[in-house]
């Protein structure tokens, strides 16, 4: 059998040396994975410490809808004022558009011609989303409760969460609420 070049002792050497040169190349251009990242994936997917991330930032974020329904709703104005300084806590970026808010607040009488009305705007806020009953009015139907307009209660058409006394409430009530509801939230209280 007649040995060819590329059968040659010599040959096979280089070759393997080649190979050998460029597997070290490739080694050492090989991208890395950035630690911190990676290690931040393997803490994410951990699941409770992403829903506790979830949880704490649902809790530290409660964005209010701007909008009020009868006297009650000056003291929410105050609630806004330098007085409470309610953002101290983050509480006052109410929104204009229920899209992006969680929390209705409800504050004042609620008829029944505007019930579809505010069940559309709950409807539009996103989710998971919390109600305050803000007042008599808005947590029984308070000096109207027997009027033939007036509902007994927005927890007849939503579910709320927590129910602020009054006529009117203080802004420090609301203060209060807006804590019992990030407890609620945190899940140190419940139901
Ligand atoms: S609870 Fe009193 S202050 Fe508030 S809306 Fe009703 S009547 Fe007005």
């Amino acid at each position: 059998m007649v040995e060819t070049d590329h059968d040659s002792k010599e040959f096979v050497n280089a070759r393997h040396e080649m190979d050998a040169l460029v597997a070290a190349s490739m080694k050492k251009y090989e991208a890395k994975p950035n630690v911190a990242f990676s290690k931040l994936s393997e803490l994410v997917k951990s699941m409770s410490l992403s829903k506790k991330l979830v949880g704490w930032s649902r809790k530290n974020s409660l964005w209010p809808l701007q909008f009020g329904l009868a006297c009650c709703a000056i003291e929410l104005m105050d609630f806004g004022a330098a007085r409470i300084d309610a953002e101290r806590k983050g509480y006052l970026l109410f929104r204009p558009t229920p899209r992006q808010c969680d929390v209705m607040l409800v504050a004042g009488w609620v008829t029944k011609s505007m019930v579809p009305e505010i069940k559309r705007l709950y409807e539009q806020m996103s989710e998971p989303r919390y109600v305050i009953a803000f007042g008599e009015c808005a947590t029984c139907g308070g000096p109207w409760w027997e009027s033939y307009n007036i509902i007994r209660g927005i927890d007849q058409v939503l579910p709320v969460d927590v129910y602020v006394a009054g006529c009117p409430p203080r802004p420090e009530n609301l203060f209060a609420a807006l804590m019992k509801l990030q407890d609620k939230i945190g899940g140190k209280i419940e139901d």
